[in-house]
């Protein structure tokens, strides 16, 4: 894209001569969606991206398919937070990018830099909001409800479930709405372990729901071969990812779009009026600042980065930082609850070995079934369910020869000793993990650090977040479930219950990777940050489509109700440039 940049404006910003249509910040899944949506509507569009160019089907960058002898930790993880074949460039720390904390606070932020995001890597647990989980307010009396209802968002996930393609079973549940559902794999051994163990406690079991492809849905994607792999991006496109699955499609149907990567945004810049103009980024290659001008500004960099822009841009009709007008940017951040147990089961010893693999996720896992009132903690939680015959390599988290202590047997040992117990525990250890939803507070959020900057010179966010009794309680809850459907599967529990001193296992908060909240919408501009419609409140042609917007985050993971809003939002903008209002 260098060629476009013809003219210094002075010795700081390097001005690019093409004026776009929108500009759009970030390329995950928000950014990914608007990118698709706007560009088939004929606009011109620029895609500013933090991260390198990236492309599953790339052999230079495909790790999906390798040995674990191809690695030298044998794909225990080195730099990659879940193992050396992970796709993510980035990580819970990145060189060069800080964030700190306020006191006690401890939110570990992940982040991914290139094209696609975080979408290159995800768990594909692609559910949709239900009824409930926009109003929670009208039930408990805590946090708010969303300015819009499911009934305005469901068009939108039909659409995506469609575009994109998502496996799943009609189950007829009110607040865990079908959707236009491929296939669903069928449960391998450990997960009907699983279903036997949780259906004995009542808890209700269903096929998962994955936006992989289980069947085929277009000429541009493969189908799913089963490798189990999608951690690693996959290089048939049988899986959802950002750039594969709506960049790159909206490129090839002559969509004009162009791409900036290893590009960062520092700040949205405005006019006198206060309306966006563009946005002004360093380029990571020649570390020089540009500017780049738009009609519309997307930002799309993830709830946490997208506040840091908005704070970071201050001006004269901006001072407290874009769209900050009400000083709620980065407030009410919250995260999805979670804690894990993993199971020694010893009825799946000595297994048959066959190739399981499946797809790269679970093929059943349990929404939440209980009703509150008869419960000391408010929302609910999903459980994940993992295990079976994975391709073995090391940084698994377990030593196979530990488990001869819950057999009586001898621990330790090497050579045919611990070829033996390795062959004979493959396959008997599982896990489940819960997610849920926390309740959003003012008191939680992050805020530009006035000490620190990056390695580019942008000042940086920090995070002050602490978990309240309600998500203490809940993951209780789950460690007393676990247990129970453990010994109904016949199994033995692995480690010690965590009690109060460890809030009950309650991970850190951003842990769990659904970090949303910070720029929240509603109609009222002095408590949300954007309107139904993701639009800033105090920028007209400012929209948000990546998490921040949101006043809740249900028990269900967020990425699919990004891409719904998303995409109605885009609608939104193409309208609103058709009748010249923005
Ligand atoms: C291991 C893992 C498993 C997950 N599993 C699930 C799951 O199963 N289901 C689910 O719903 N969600 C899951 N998630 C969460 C999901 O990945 C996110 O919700 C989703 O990707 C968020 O989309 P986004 O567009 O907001 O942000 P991202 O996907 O993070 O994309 C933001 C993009 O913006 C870029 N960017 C950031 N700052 C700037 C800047 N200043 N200038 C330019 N570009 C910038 C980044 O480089 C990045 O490419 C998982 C996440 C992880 C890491
Ligand atoms: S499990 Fe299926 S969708 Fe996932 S990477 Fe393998 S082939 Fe692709």
């Amino acid at each position: 894209m260098q060629n476009q940049f013809i003219k210094t404006l002075n010795m700081q910003i390097i001005e690019n001569e093409k004026q776009y249509d929108v500009v759009i910040v970030g390329s995950g899944a928000g950014g990914g969606m608007a990118t698709k949506i706007l560009a088939d509507a004929g606009l011109k569009v620029a895609v500013v991206e933090a991260g390198p160019f990236f492309d599953p089907a790339n052999p230079d960058q495909q790790t999906q398919l390798k040995w674990p002898y191809e690695s030298p930790r044998r794909g225990a993880g080195t730099t990659r937070a879940f193992g050396e074949f992970d796709m993510a460039y980035g990580g819970w720390e990145i060189d060069g990018e800080p964030y700190n904390q306020i006191g006690e606070s401890k939110f570990d932020w992940f982040r991914s830099r290139m094209l696609g995001g975080r979408t290159n890597h995800w768990g594909r647990i692609s559910l949709r909001f239900g009824p409930r989980d926009f109003k929670g307010k009208d039930r408990d009396g805590l946090g708010d409800n969303w300015p819009i209802g499911y009934e305005d968002i469901k068009p939108y996930y039909d659409k995506v479930d469609k575009l994109i393609g998502v496996f799943g079973s009609k189950e007829n549940m009110y607040n865990e709405p079908d959707g236009y559902f491929l296939p669903a794999p069928k449960p391998r051994l450990h997960e009907l372990y699983y279903k036997k163990g949780a259906e004995k406690s009542g808890v209700t079991v269903i096929p998962s729901r994955l936006s992989i492809l289980t069947k085929r849905i277009n000429n541009e994607r493969g189908i799913c071969f089963y490798c189990r792999q999608c951690s690693r991006s996959c290089s048939v496109y049988g899986d959802f990812s950002a750039g594969s699955c709506l960049i790159f499609p909206a490129q090839k149907s002559g969509g004009q779009v162009d791409l900036y990567v290893n590009s960062m945004v520092r700040e949205v810049e405005v006019n006198e009026e206060g309306k966006a103009k563009g946005v002004l980024y360093i380029n990571k290659e020649d570390r020089k600042e540009y500017r780049i001008r738009g009609k519309v500004v997307v930002l799309a960099a993830s709830a946490c980065s997208t506040a840091r822009i908005l704070l970071n841009s201050k001006s004269a009709q901006h001072p407290n930082g874009l769209g900050n007008s009400s000083d709620l940017v980065g407030k009410y951040l919250h995260d999805s609850t979670g804690t894990d147990r993993m199971a020694f089961v010893p009825e799946l010893m000595n297994r048959k070995r066959y190739n399981e693999d499946g797809v790269g996720g679970m093929h059943l896992y349990s929404p939440w079934w209980l009703d509150n009132k008869k419960l000391d903690f408010p929302r609910g939680y999903h459980i994940e369910v993992w295990g079976g015959l994975g391709m073995p390599s090391y940084g698994t988290g377990f030593n196979p020869n530990d488990l001869n202590k819950y057999l009586g047997l001898k621990v330790g040992g090497y050579g045919n000793q611990l070829r033996e117990d390795v062959k004979k525990f493959y396959g008997s250890v599982m896990g489940m993990s819960g997610r849920g939803e926390s309740i959003a507070r003012k008191e939680n959020y992050c805020e530009i650090d006035p000490t620190t900057v990056d390695e580019f010179g942008i000042p940086v966010l920090r995070f002050n977040y602490k978990w309240s009794d309600y998500e203490r309680k809940q993951a209780r809850h789950m460690h007393n479930t676990f247990e129970e459907i453990i010994e109904n599967m016949g199994g033995i529990v692995l480690g010690e219950k965590p009690g109060a001193d460890r809030d009950y296992g309650l991970l850190n908060p951003g842990r769990i990777i659904h970090e949303v909240g910070t720029t929240r919408m509603g109609s009222d501009p002095k408590k949300s940050v954007v309107n139904e419609f993701e639009q800033l409140h105090d920028a007209d042609n400012v929209f948000i489509v990546d998490a921040g917007p949101f006043v809740s985050q249900a028990d269900k993971n967020p990425t699919w109700t990004i891409l719904a809003l998303s995409w109605r939002t885009s609608e939104f903008i193409i309208q609103e440039l058709k009748k010249q209002n923005i």
